[in-house]
């Protein structure tokens, strides 16, 4: 499924099947989930993608010639020598390739990856349920620690990310508030079935003072409201690629300490102890299914809100 460019639909394409070069693995592509990024990237929000361009950066495949079941994630290649890399700071490397972006990725029944930025999927999970982890498990995972070690956690925007997320923070004992859409109830009530202990609309207050939280939803509206409802010294991570502009708001709120950050990409650390915690939760990731061929109906499901957890295509449904 190619972009031929920018606010057009993705066309069905037969393309030659890639070749790997040295250091790179060809896969045949198993599932591809489908992330928010993706959108950002089809509405033009994210401007500088390779084009043509297959999208899609959370795949399992199968390396062909061994047999390998291997996972690739957003970072698909960076430089290792520049200050941020060298710092450890690989996600914010100055000459960053990510897949799906600035090479191909995984909406295809083929792909190639550098090897060193694929990771080994769990052995618990089925390809379609182990696609989610590697995006919005890595990157909600990444959020969840820049929350530091606090007990009260809000998310704000309860789809692929948070779903995952509120496990895993359920898991270190954390207590997880979640707010949805106003008057969103099938969301509230998929958070509460996750261990969630409150569900609510955004536009409220939780019903307690949190710690930290973290907003998955692509709204800058947010911030200001999420600011309100932590505490002194609190922190709001916002983990999106991309947010509409953040209204201005009063000195107060960030007043007393409170900190907005954002989470940029992931780092093959992230990636490691995500995929080693995720099956000893273990997450349960909630997929829906598509096939290859109807990924731009998951895109306008997604866009529509209308996904309960994650998006995944099926890119080898018909063997
Ligand atoms: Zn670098
Ligand atoms: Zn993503």
């Amino acid at each position: 499924m190619v972009l031929d460019a920018p606010r057009t639909p993705l066309r069905l394409a037969d393309l030659p099947e890639p070749s790997s070069r040295p250091g790179e693995l060809l896969l045949r592509v198993s599932a591809c989930a489908v992330c928010r990024t993706d959108l950002h990237i089809v509405d033009g929000e994210l401007t500088r993608p390779k084009l043509p361009l297959v999208l899609g950066h959370q795949i399992v495949g199968e390396v062909v010639g061994d047999g390998r079941r291997v996972g690739i994630p957003w970072l698909g290649w960076t430089d290792g020598e520049c200050r941020y890399c060298r710092a450890g700071l690989e996600n914010l490397c100055e000459r960053v390739q990510f897949t799906g972006y600035d090479r191909d990725g995984g909406y295809a029944e083929y792909a190639v990856a550098d090897e060193r930025y694929c990771f080994g999927v769990p052995q618990s999970y089925s390809d379609l349920h182990a696609a989610p982890l590697l995006c919005a498990g890595l990157i909600g995972y990444r959020a969840l620690r820049f929350t530091g070690d606090v007990e009260r956690v809000g998310l704000y925007g309860f789809g692929s990310s948070a779903h995952i997320v509120a496990q895993v923070a359920r898991h270190q004992g954390r207590r997880v508030f979640a707010f949805t859409r106003d008057g969103d109830d099938d969301g509230q009530e998929f958070a509460r079935s996750l261990g969630v202990e409150w569900a609510g609309g955004s536009s409220g207050p939780p019903p307690e003072e949190l710690d930290a939280a973290i907003i998955f939803a692509p709204v800058g509206e947010l911030v200001p409201l999420a600011l309100r409802a932590v505490r002194k010294a609190g922190v709001v991570v916002c983990a999106g690629i991309h947010m509409s502009d953040i209204p201005t708001f009063p000195y107060d709120l960030l007043w007393g300490e409170r900190v907005v950050r954002s989470v940029a990409n992931l780092t093959r650390r992230d990636g490691e102890e995500l995929l080693s915690l995720a099956p000893k939760v273990p997450v349960r990731t909630e997929v829906e299914a598509f096939a290859l061929e109807d990924a731009n109906a998951a895109l306008e499901r997604l866009r529509e809100g209308q996904i309960r957890g994650t998006a995944v295509l099926d890119c080898h449904s018909n063997g």
